[in-house]
């Protein structure tokens, strides 16, 4: 036997990841290159930035098997969150299965929104319906403390991965409650309700698209316009919020004229959209009408919570 004859040299870091990222550019909506990453970062146990500066490295076989494994069943179209079992929002990595919605960068808004507007170190009550993995609540709580937190969520395989989110990271603050929208809270007791429903469609081409069949449906389409989880929600908050309190909606890119419409019909005030990263109309707010008009825009000893004039 010559050398020539051996077995050949097992592929490096930076021959997997090439080879990977030149097949995974063959799915519509993958993003090749950091798909390749995460996926070699996850089989080896590695930072990304590891493979980066050793890509001369040679993974062990068991790595480049579960490697291998992982880029087969990305190829056949699993989710990259699903094969690494979590996904980054805020400054968290949350725990995902195939039960929650994905969580989005987009939804960052929601988060941010709720930050600015309310006041950092009241007691408030502030709850996120219909959380999915627990992504909102999970974020407000650990950036404020002073409030609590309700997790509300209908489905039981999300409600289980959201209060497994919680627990891990130490969100003492927050708590899930299985519930259909805002059923069993008591009329007026939130300061705040944030929430991402679904929006899409039923009919939207986007539901075969990406990830998006992977995720539980319930979380995504909502009716023939996809407006129906607004119309049930609106109301319930109108009945759940204190006066003056907020409700910030994230909704689809062309929704914020229904939604805005939505919200002036229950009566809420101080209507305002904001745009995401991409340009997209993607967040809707107002305000609970008060009877008051000091208390709906946060004048001292008003029982508005927003800080400042909308
Ligand atoms: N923004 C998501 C998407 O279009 C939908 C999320 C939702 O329905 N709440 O993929």
């Amino acid at each position: 036997m010559t050398p020539g004859d051996g077995p050949a040299t097992p592929p490096s870091l930076d021959e997997l990841r090439r080879d990977a990222a030149h097949r995974l550019a063959a799915l519509p909506h993958a993003e090749p290159w950091l798909e390749a990453e995460l996926l070699l970062a996850e089989a080896t146990g590695c930072r990304r930035e590891t493979l980066l500066a050793w890509p001369e490295r040679i993974p062990a076989p068991e790595q480049a098997r579960r490697f291998a494994d992982l880029l087969a069943r990305r190829l056949a179209g699993v989710p990259i969150a699903h094969l690494r079992g979590h996904q980054a929002f805020w400054k968290q990595e949350l725990r995902v299965t195939p039960d929650t919605l994905i969580p989005r960068p987009e939804t960052e808004l929601l988060v941010e929104l709720a930050l600015d507007l309310l006041p950092a170190t009241a007691p408030l009550v502030v709850a996120d319906a219909g959380t999915g993995s627990g992504a909102i609540a999970l974020a407000l709580a650990l950036e404020r403390p002073a409030w609590t937190l309700l997790a509300l969520e209908l489905s039981p395989g999300a409600a289980a991965v959201a209060a497994d989110n919680l627990r891990r990271q130490g969100a003492t603050n927050a708590r899930v409650i299985r519930a259909d929208w805002l059923a069993p809270l008591a009329p007026a007791s939130l300061d705040a309700l944030i929430a991402n429903p679904p929006y899409i469609p039923n009919a939207d081409p986007h539901l075969s698209r990406g990830d998006l069949p992977q995720e539980p449906l319930g979380a995504l389409a909502a009716g023939p316009e996809g407006l129906d989880a607004f119309r049930q929600l609106i109301p319930q908050a109108q009945i759940c919020l204190k006066p003056g309190a907020l409700l910030a909606l994230e909704h689809g890119y062309d929704q914020a004229p229904a939604v805005r419409t939505l919200l002036a019909a229950a009566g809420f005030t101080a209507i305002t959209t904001r745009t995401d990263l991409a340009g997209h109309p993607r967040a809707t707010w107002g305000l609970r009408a008060s009877g008051d008009r000091a208390s709906m825009f946060g004048s001292p000893g008003s029982g508005g919570v927003c800080r400042g004039t909308p």
